[in-house]
C-alpha cells in the first residue's frame, strides 16, 4: 500500500493530480519530491552499499537483486541500486519493481526514454553488465563488417559531399518523398558536425569530425520531391579539402529513432513576458550553428542542472501569437522558439527557468513526439480539448489547420480552466474566432466566480456529446486531447465510449 500524504496533495492546482486507474503519478509520500532525492544524493550517504566501488556485474547476479529492499536494475549495460529510490519514483514503487533484477531498458524507453536517468541515478551505480562473448575469438560480428546501415526500415538512405573554393556541401539522398526542413536537424560544434533526418520512425545520422575549420553558421535545402537535403558550409580557408573528416559515433547509420539519445544544444533566453498571472512567454533563440525547426504536435526537452543534477522536462513550442502567421514576423523566425510555461512556485524545474535572466542559457534537446501531419490529410472537422498549458499543442496544430487544409470546414476548441484568470490568450482565441468563420471557441471553467455566465465543470460526456457534433454525418473529423495526465484518460475513455474510433483521436503524450 502506498501512503497517501495527510496534506491534500496533489493540490487542486497541481499537475500531479491522480486519478483513479490508469498509469499516472503516484502520490508521494512528504519528504519524497525529486527535489528531496536530489538532496538525498548530494548527502554523501551510500546509496549503492559498496562504498563507492563499482563492479561488473553478472546476469546471474542481477537476477539476485529483485526485491524492494535490494533492487538493481539494468539500463543501457550500466546496472543501478534503485532501492534508495523507490519511494522518490513518481510512477510508484509497483512499478520500479517490473524492472527488478533483470534489464528494464525498454520497460524504461516505453515510459520515460527522456527522462535523464543517468544524472539522477549517479550515486546509485553499481557498475556495468559484464558482457560475455559473444563470438569466438578472432571472429567479428557481423554488424562490424558489413554496412552499418539497418536492413530494415525506409530503404537505405546515402549521402555525398562536393565542394568549391569557399562551400562544402553535404548531399543525403533520403530516397523518401515527404522530406522537408523540419526533417533535419543539424549542429556544429567544435570542429564536429552532427546531421540527424528523420525518416519515418527512423533517424538517418551523418557525424563526422571534420578535416578543416568551418564558419560558424551553414544553410540547409531540400529538394522535396525527390528527398534531397543540401547541407551547405562555409569554409574557413580557401584550400581544398581531400576529406569530409573521419567518422564519428553512428556515422552514416540508420536507427531507430527511439534509440537515438536525445541531442541538446544551448539556446539563449531572449525575452520573457507574462501572459496570465503564472503562465509566461518564453522567447529562445537557436545557436547559429544549429538547424532546427520543431514540426508540429511535437515538443522539445529543456535540460537544467538543479544542485548538480541534471534534470529534463518537456515543453511544446508555440507561435509568437496565433495571428503570426498574417503579419510580418519582427524577428526572423526560425531562429526563435517561443514557449508558454506556467510557473509552479513549489514546483522544481519552472522556478529554475523563471529565475533565468535575458541572456542565460538552456540546453534545448531535438523534437520528439507521435503527432503526424498526415492525420490532417482530407480533414473536415477538427475537435481540440485542451486544459491548462495542455493548450500548447493546440496552438501550431490550429494555425496549420486553418492555413493548410483545403478540405477543413470546422475547428473547434473546448477550454478547460479553472478561472477566467487562467485562460491563456483569451482574446486572441477571442478574435480569432470572430474573424475565422471556422473557427468555434468554448470555454469552461472549474471553478468560476459568479459572474460567469459561460460554461462550468469538468470533462463529462454531456459537454462532450453536445460540442463534437460532425458538420456533416459523414465528416472526417480528427479530436486532438491534451492536459493533466488523469483528464487527458479521461477524456480519451469518454472519446471511445462516444464511439470515436482510434484513428479520430490524437492525445498529446511524452
Ligand atoms: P513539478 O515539480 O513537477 O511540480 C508540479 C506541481 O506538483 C507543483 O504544484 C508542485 O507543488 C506539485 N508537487 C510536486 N511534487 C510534490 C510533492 N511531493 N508534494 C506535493 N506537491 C508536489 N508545461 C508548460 O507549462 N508548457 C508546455 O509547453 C508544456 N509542454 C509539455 C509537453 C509534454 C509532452 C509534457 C508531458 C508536459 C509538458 N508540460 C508543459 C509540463 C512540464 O513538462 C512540467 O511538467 C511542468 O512545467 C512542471 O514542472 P515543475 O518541475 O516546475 O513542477
Ligand atoms: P490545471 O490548471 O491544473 O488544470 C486545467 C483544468 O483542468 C482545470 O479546470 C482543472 O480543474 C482541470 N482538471 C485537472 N485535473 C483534472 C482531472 N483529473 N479531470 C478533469 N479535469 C481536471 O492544469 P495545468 O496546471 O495547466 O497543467 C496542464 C497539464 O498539461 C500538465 O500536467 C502538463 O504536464 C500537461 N501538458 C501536456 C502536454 C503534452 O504534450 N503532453 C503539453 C502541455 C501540457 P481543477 O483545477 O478545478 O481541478
Amino acid at each position: 500500500m502506498l501512503n497517501v500524504p495527510s496534506q491534500s496533495f496533489p493540490g487542486s492546482s497541481s499537475q500531479q493530480r491522480v486519478s483513479s486507474g490508469g498509469r499516472s503519478k503516484v502520490p508521494l509520500k512528504q519528504g519524497r519530491s525529486l527535489m528531496d532525492w536530489i538532496r538525498l544524493t548530494k548527502s554523501g550517504k551510500d546509496l549503492t552499499g559498496l562504498k563507492g566501488r563499482l563492479i561488473e556485474v553478472t546476469e546471474e547476479e542481477l537476477k539476485k537483486h529483485n526485491k524492494k529492499d535490494d533492487c538493481w536494475i539494468c539500463i543501457r549495460g550500466f546496472v543501478y541500486n534503485v532501492s534508495p529510490y523507490m519511494e522518490y519514483h513518481p510512477g510508484g514503487e509497483e512499478e520500479l519493481m517490473r524492472g527488478a533484477g533483470s534489464d528494464g531498458t525498454d520497460l524504461f524507453d516505453q515510459v520515460h526514454r527522456w527522462v535523464n536517468y543517468e544524472s539522477m541515478l549517479k550515486e546509485c551505480l553499481v557498475g556495468r553488465m559484464a558482457v560475455k562473448p559473444a563470438f569466438p575469438k578472432g571472429m567479428l560480428p557481423k554488424s562490424q563488417v558489413t554496412d552499418p546501415l539497418a536492413k530494415e526500415g525506409p530503404s537505405s538512405p546515402s549521402y555525398d559531399w562536393f565542394q568549391t573554393d569557399a562551400l562544402v556541401t553535404i548531399v543525403i539522398y533520403t530516397k523518401q518523398k515527404d522530406i522537408n526542413l523540419d526533417s533535419v536537424i543539424a549542429d556544429h560544434r567544435h570542429d564536429s558536425f552532427r546531421a540527424e533526418t528523420v525518416i519515418k520512425d527512423y533517424s538517418y545520422l551523418i557525424h563526422i569530425a571534420l578535416s578543416h575549420e568551418i564558419q560558424e553558421d551553414f544553410s540547409v535545402r531540400v529538394v522535396e520531391n525527390v528527398g534531397k537535403i543540401e547541407i551547405v558550409l562555409k569554409k574557413k580557408e580557401n584550400t581544398s579539402w581531400k576529406c569530409l573528416g573521419h567518422p564519428l559515433e553512428n556515422h552514416n547509420s540508420l536507427i531507430p529513432k527511439k534509440d537515438t539519445g536525445l541531442y541538446y544544444r544551448k539556446c539563449q533566453l531572449i525575452s520573457k513576458e507574462d501572459v496570465t498571472h503564472d503562465t509566461k512567454l518564453f522567447c529562445l533563440l537557436l545557436p547559429p550553428s544549429t538547424h532546427l525547426q520543431v514540426p508540429t504536435g511535437q515538443h522539445v526537452y529543456f535540460k537544467l542542472t538543479i544542485t548538480g543534477t541534471e534534470i529534463v522536462k518537456p515543453y511544446t513550442p508555440v507561435s509568437d501569437s496565433l495571428f503570426s502567421e498574417f503579419k510580418e514576423p519582427v524577428l526572423p523566425n526560425n531562429k526563435y522558439i517561443y514557449f508558454l510555461i506556467k510557473i509552479y512556485p513549489a514546483g522544481l524545474f519552472t522556478p529554475e527557468l523563471d529565475h533565468l535572466q535575458i541572456g542565460d542559457y538552456v540546453s534545448v534537446s531535438n523534437p520528439e513526439g507521435n503527432f503526424k501531419i498526415s492525420q490532417f490529410q482530407e480533414l473536415e472537422d477538427l475537435f481540440l480539448l485542451a486544459a491548462g498549458t495542455g493548450f500548447t499543442p493546440m496552438v501550431k496544430v490550429l494555425s496549420y489547420a486553418l492555413t493548410n487544409i483545403p478540405s477543413l470546414r470546422k475547428v473547434k476548441l473546448m477550454f478547460f480552466n479553472k478561472t477566467e484568470d487562467d485562460i491563456i490568450w483569451r482574446s486572441q482565441l477571442e478574435k480569432l474566432a470572430f474573424k475565422d468563420k471556422r473557427f468555434d471557441l468554448e470555454f469552461v471553467l472549474s471553478a468560476p466566480t459568479s459572474e460567469w455566465n459561460g460554461k462550468r465543470g469538468y470533462i463529462s460526456p454531456a459537454l462532450l456529446s453536445e460540442f463534437l457534433k460532425r458538420s456533416l454525418d459523414t465528416s472526417k473529423v480528427l479530436i486532438c486531447i491534451c492536459g493533466p495526465m488523469p483528464f487527458t484518460e479521461q477524456g480519451m475513455k469518454l472519446l471511445h465510449d462516444l464511439n470515436f474510433s482510434k484513428d479520430e483521436i490524437h492525445s498529446f503524450t511524452a
